[in-house]
């Protein structure tokens, strides 16, 4: 939600006219785009036709991809007057604005088929989503660049001359390519010339193209301009303004490159309704950042219809955007018991009710419900489910993840861990907590694993010692029988009992064992553990027995029964 960024391209200046809503808007539906437009209906649909084509030859061309699921925005206004309400910059003829959800390209409808303003901005919304951190001559040059292709039959172009670039460059006196390099005067229109005509000799013109990529890899690390060309190219500044005139005067035909073929995108055309255009408009101030505008409006639509979920949802997050964050938390809420459909948005409602300590489960397993593969809100929910004691529900969820990023293996591993340990699965607990120590990025997340490895590999006991009763642990398997004292040297021994003596309030058990018979006192049948029971609770009948097989663990200095186990 936050990162907005504006990009104009500088043309030409529209008349400023406050005319009515317009009354009709046409939605174009594509695999990339979703293009909006109040102008004929046919205007969506080739504009999105033409977005799509654009977009195979730039993924094709250049190797610029787009983040994935993310449909960018296009909304084209009929008029040069009513786009004009909505741009920033009242010297941008196009704009894209990046929102966290969302990326928009906004200009007035292109004349004819016309894709230059859009594919200019669609250049920096692909290098925008990429995170691409390009130094702006060179992202106003490459969107340049792009906004030159053309589509013919049996080839597409790129290249070649932009008449009023390289008019402005005839008739002013060039600033010099260091400046434009720092990104001054970046509102001058020599300015995006310049940038312009340096990335065209740099992309196309022999001694450079083949390298260009490397020039685009050593800006995008942060190497300053400069430094770049000399590394990439061996060459000085001036070197490049000699070529770049020689080039300009010469004049340079656009690139043929292979033909895109035009009509295998599918594009799916609906009307929208006054409800949903007055929603599209919101959005879009929402995205241009006038916060208190999009909150009139969605309260508008809100009154309009209080059961509409979206409109809630958007609400939210503007009331998020302004700091309201109790106010972004009830209006998520509700767009969610109102029934909305987005998995993101009942995630990132869990996300703020957990911070504040409202109920989330709901959320997040509604957000799964929604989309199954929602890592994010499934590791948030197993996270939850270990803590509030449900092991099973927890290990289910960490399981039914797609897949566990490296900057969460630690965490994964040791829920896991955790969770198998409460479950008393101690074989892979101890396996799960090995994991968690290979992906420590810490000496305190060693640590923990560690500890963890350690429970694993050991269990409570209870020790007795005189009249202190105290929890000790001790590896697993070999839990201590918990009434043998200190000073006892327990002993354990296999045999048959044969007799239960029962006097005044003394009993003995009579146990023939291997080296001989034994004669064990228990002065206390509630102090003795007994073991593989059929039942809880165990009586001793007095008498003869029929040498039922037992294990008898017994106080070799006192000859005092502790334990019997039954065979
Ligand atoms: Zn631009």
């Amino acid at each position: 939600m936050r990162a907005i960024r504006l990009c104009a391209i500088l043309a030409w200046v529209g008349s400023v006219s406050y005319a009515r809503e317009p009354a009709t808007w046409t939605a174009a539906r594509a695999q990339h785009f979703e293009v909006y437009s109040d102008a004929a209906p046919e205007t969506a649909r080739s504009l999105a036709a033409g977005l799509e084509r654009l977009h195979e030859f730039i993924v094709r061309q250049i190797g610029l991809t787009p983040a994935p699921d993310r449909r960018v925005r296009v909304i084209a206004f009929a008029s040069a007057g009513e786009y004009a309400r909505y741009r920033g910059n009242p010297a941008a003829g196009a704009y894209f604005v990046g929102t966290g959800d969302r990326d928009y390209i906004v200009l007035p409808a292109p004349a004819g088929t016309g894709l230059r303003f859009a594919a200019h901005e669609y250049a920096h919304v692909l290098m925008h989503s990429g995170a691409w951190k390009l130094p702006c001559w060179i992202a106003e040059g490459v969107s340049d660049v792009v906004s030159t292709v053309q589509f013919r039959d049996r080839e597409s172009r790129i290249g070649g001359d932009l008449t009023e670039r390289s008019a402005a460059l005839k008739a002013a006196r060039w600033m010099p390519l260091e400046e434009i390099f720092a990104c001054k005067s970046v509102s001058d229109s020599l300015f995006y010339a310049e940038s312009w005509a340096v990335t065209d000799l740099l992309m196309f013109s022999p001694p450079y193209g083949a390298r260009f990529p490397a020039l685009l890899a050593a800006l995008a690390s942060g190497v300053g301009s400069e430094r770049a060309l000399r590394e990439v190219y061996g060459v000085p500044v001036a070197v490049v303004e000699r070529d770049l005139r020689a080039r300009l005067a010469r004049g340079a035909p656009a690139v043929p490159l292979p033909p895109v073929p035009g009509a295998a995108a599918e594009v799916h055309v609906a009307g929208l309704t006054t409800f949903e255009a007055r929603a599209l408009l919101a959005d879009l101030r929402f995205a241009n950042g006038e916060l208190e505008v999009a909150e009139s409006l969605y309260g508008e639509l809100a009154r309009e219809r209080p059961s509409d979920p979206e409109i809630h949802a958007a609400l939210g997050t503007v009331a998020l955007r302004r700091g309201n964050i109790a106010g972004a938390a009830a209006a998520w809420k509700l767009a969610i018991d109102l029934g909305i459909t987005d998995a993101a948005l009942c995630y990132r409602y869990a996300v703020l009710a957990d911070e504040r300590g409202l109920p989330a489960r709901a959320a997040l397993e509604r957000a799964i419900a929604l989309r199954a593969d929602f890592d994010d809100a499934r590791f948030k929910l197993a996270l939850m489910e270990k803590n509030g004691g449900h092991p099973e529900a927890a290990i289910a969820q960490l399981r039914a993840m797609r897949e566990v990023a490296p900057a969460r293996a630690f965490t994964w591993w040791s829920a896991l861990a955790d969770a198998l340990l409460s479950l008393d699965r101690r074989v892979e607990a101890k396996q799960a907590a090995v994991e968690a120590r290979t992906h420590a990025g810490s000496s305190e997340e060693r640590d923990h694993a560690g500890q963890l490895e350690w429970l694993a590999a050991t269990e409570l006991a209870i020790e007795v010692d005189g009249g202190n009763v105290r929890a000790v642990r001790v590896p697993a398997g070999a839990a201590r029988n918990p009434f043998i004292a200190a000073g006892d040297r327990p002993r354990r021994v296999e045999g048959a009992l044969r007799e239960v003596k029962c006097g005044d309030g003394t009993i003995r058990l009579v146990v023939d064992t291997a080296d001989g018979r034994l004669s064990l006192d228990v002065p206390n049948p509630s102090r003795v553990e007994i073991r593989n029971g059929a039942a809880a609770a165990f009586e001793f009948t007095c008498g003869l027995q029929e040498a039922r097989k037992v294990v008898v663990e017994y106080a070799a200095t006192s000859l005092v029964l502790r334990g019997l186990e039954l065979r």
